[in-house]
């Protein structure tokens, strides 16, 4: 009997928790406008305040500073949209959700191993007028490295800027606190931590921005008006007090993934991680195998039962090779054949045992020469 494929993707998005899809399931069935004076509208208004406490709870933040939205996409839109025309900085490796919505903005480099290049920041926040916002992200969405969020506040309060994060890959993997790291701005989406898809909040700490997203109605703190996701959002509050709770599990997920990662190695010496030299989130994985196009390892794979990503899933089914990549000076056939692994929380040891088989039958069969290289390094002594 064929085994139950094996999801790698949770970058992507990871599955919804039981707990949370019972509750979505629940509140789905309630009637009531959360602005309704009656009780079914003051039911729904309390679960939302209720998500309110979870989601500032995981962030480091008050409860009055959460607006709920419809993901992390229009939470990095409305912040970095309502800052254009004005000075700038975001780093190489935002999200395409940074990135789009902030063309003018000015770029900071990043090493070849993924990080903020923390003295070329410096450099530019001491050149020129003083930037009114600098955007840079907690963890990489594609190769998971945790940049010196609290370092850089610092640099860039210094200057007088305020401070964006965009926290959606570190919720639920590394402790948040927006009020201790010096962050005016957090993006957080539900999707990612186990709750649904097309929920999140935008957090705005104490600094007198409130950027309108939507207008006509005075929901949100009239920042976002239309008709709250009720269940979305409780299915996000619970997802957020989930993560805190579990986030010990990801203690184990960073074990599987070195030891995944030795064996890939063992098996494809010629194979790198991208990344590998920096701080990374436990789950993820990027990984080059030169010579073999991401999208033929990927399908490969998924004929295997394997889930994995290549490049932004946002931008999966198109050929271009990572900008976040190429950001990190890896040379575009490199970026071509490169490869993103991510765990979840549930991820076990069987079934990277699993993958590692299925592995070594796709370099078997992709890199034919590899017996033949081994064979003449043999032969020439
Ligand atoms: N930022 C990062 C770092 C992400 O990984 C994603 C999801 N790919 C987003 C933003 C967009 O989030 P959403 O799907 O909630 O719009």
């Amino acid at each position: 009997m064929k085994s139950a494929p094996v999801y790698f993707d949770y970058n992507a998005t990871a599955p919804i928790k039981a707990a949370v899809r019972a509750l979505v399931c629940d509140v789905l069935g309630d009637v009531g406008n959360a602005s309704s004076v009656h009780g079914f509208g003051r039911a729904a208004r309390k679960r939302i305040e209720e998500a309110r406490a979870q989601v500032a709870a995981l962030a480091g933040a008050e409860a009055t500073q959460i607006i709920f939205n419809g993901g992390a996409t229009e939470g990095n839109n409305t912040i970095l949209r309502h800052f254009s025309g004005q000075r700038v900085l975001i780093s190489a490796i935002e999200h395409p959700s940074v990135r789009e919505s902030a063309c003018e903005a000015e770029r900071i480099p990043v090493t070849r191993d993924g990080v903020v290049d923390l003295a070329a920041l410096e450099t530019m926040l001491a050149t020129g007028p003083a930037p009114s916002l600098v955007s840079v992200m907690m963890v990489n969405n594609e190769v998971g490295t945790i940049q010196p969020i609290a370092e850089i506040a610092r640099m860039v309060k210094d200057k007088g800027a305020l401070f964006h994060c965009d926290a959606v890959q570190a919720a639920g993997k590394l402790p948040l606190d927006m009020r201790r790291m010096g962050i005016d701005f957090m993006t957080l989406s539900a999707h990612k931590m186990g709750g649904p898809q097309g929920v999140g909040a935008l957090i705005i700490g104490p600094c007198g921005v409130a950027p309108v997203m939507m207008f006509g109605g005075g929901q949100e703190k009239r920042q976002r008006a239309g008709t709250e996701n009720v269940a979305g959002i409780a299915g996000m509050g619970l997802a957020a007090e989930l993560a805190v709770a579990d986030r010990e599990r990801y203690d184990s997920v960073g074990t599987l993934r070195d030891y995944m990662e030795a064996e890939m190695k063992k098996i494809a010496p010629t194979l790198f991680v991208n990344g590998e030299n920096a701080p990374r989130a436990p789950n993820t994985t990027n990984i080059c195998l030169p010579g073999v196009e991401a999208q033929t390892m990927l399908m490969n794979l998924d004929l295997e039962g394997f889930a994995v990503g290549s490049g932004s899933a946002c931008s999966s089914g198109s050929m271009k090779p990572s900008p976040v990549l190429l950001a990190m000076g890896i040379e575009e056939g490199h970026a071509r054949s490169s490869l993103r692994i991510s765990l979840g929380w549930d991820t076990n040891a069987a079934e990277i045992e699993r993958f590692l088989a299925a592995w070594r039958a796709l370099c078997a069969r992709l890199l034919p020469d590899r017996n033949d290289v081994s064979r003449e390094a043999i032969h020439h002594g």
